[in-house]
């Protein structure tokens, strides 16, 4: 039997996986909801045949959608974290002694059971004390809070389906309200590539650039991402990801001693110097005067 699991990234352009078997395969109310187990990259989650993560890739996208902000920001206690039912980066936050409170907000409770059954390698910490799992829609949840959280994550699936509301103006701004006075947000920002995942970067870009006074995106290589190119915004009322970067707060980093594959603090200032035409791209939604996204 030759099985292929197979993703569209353009109307032109196929990425495929040999498939070893079928764990699961369910529809929610929102979304089916597919495992995998392949040799290349172990077994893996896809949501409405979209890749969410692999065993084998997702350090990579849970490091840094967790530890760019974390090295920076100086006094993080209570986090909420929006999409990411899959637990990776709840699993990541937990590390933190300083974080106390997580409000991981899922709005598809399928998705958490399922990763609790077939994905403990990043379901492992969903049970952790300081998790407080909210089976609601983010967009809803956010809606009405002020100056609560340290650090939102929107760690969501693209702007199509359920996860379209979290690309909205009105999500980015109440997201603003519900941080407190220093508070900051990261997105998964889409790939700058192929035009789909493009159009809907520079649309979240732009209502982001709109929100926030500091805005800037980063990058990592995430194989199995449409063209492997992935980017993520950080947002802030007050820090500057690459200014409040400084000799302190690497310490402070490397004291706390986490091991992390991906993220290291060299990489952290490198991962911040995006390609021209990404700048290019990122640049042409920023109105003139605003330091948004890459302007140095
Ligand atoms: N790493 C992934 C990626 O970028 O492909 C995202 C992983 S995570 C599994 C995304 C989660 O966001 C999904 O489980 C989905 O159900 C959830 N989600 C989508 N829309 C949502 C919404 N409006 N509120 C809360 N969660 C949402």
């Amino acid at each position: 039997m030759n099985l292929w699991y197979t993703e569209n990234h353009s109307k032109d352009a196929r990425f495929s996986i040999k498939v070893e078997r079928q764990w699961v395969s369910v529809q929610s109310e929102f979304q089916k909801i597919d495992v995998l187990e392949s040799r290349e990259f172990g077994r893996f989650l896809t949501l409405d045949g979209l890749m969410m993560l692999t065993e084998k890739d997702e350090f990579i996208y849970h490091d840094m959608i967790v530890h760019v902000a974390m090295a920076v920001l100086p006094r993080v206690q209570k986090v909420l974290v929006i999409g990411g039912g899959d637990g990776g980066t709840v699993r990541e936050l937990v590390r933190y002694p300083n974080i106390e409170h997580i409000d991981l907000v899922e709005i598809d409770a399928m998705v958490v059971d399922v990763c609790r059954e077939y994905l403990q390698q990043t379901a492992c910490e969903l049970d952790n004390p300081k998790v407080h799992l909210h089976i609601a829609d983010g967009l809803r949840f956010v809606r009405g809070k002020e100056a609560e959280y340290d650090l939102i994550i929107v760690d969501s699936t693209d702007p199509f389906g359920p996860g379209e509301g979290l690309f909205t103006r009105e999500f980015y701004g109440n997201c603003y309200k519900a941080l407190k006075d220093d508070g900051s947000l990261v997105n998964q920002h889409e790939s700058p590539y192929y035009r789909k995942y493009a159009d809907s970067m520079r649309r979240a870009h732009r209502r982001i650039v709109d929100c926030f006074p500091i805005c800037r995106v980063y990058q990592a290589h995430i194989p199995t991402y449409p063209s492997g190119h992935w980017l993520f915004g950080f947002a802030s009322k007050q820090y500057d990801p690459l200014v409040h970067f400084d000799e302190a707060a690497q310490q402070r980093w490397n004291a706390l001693n986490l091991h992390t594959r991906y993220y290291n603090t060299e990489l952290h200032q490198g991962c911040f110097a995006l390609p021209t035409y990404v700048k290019e791209l990122l640049l042409e939604q920023e109105p003139d005067g605003r330091k948004g996204g890459c302007a140095q």
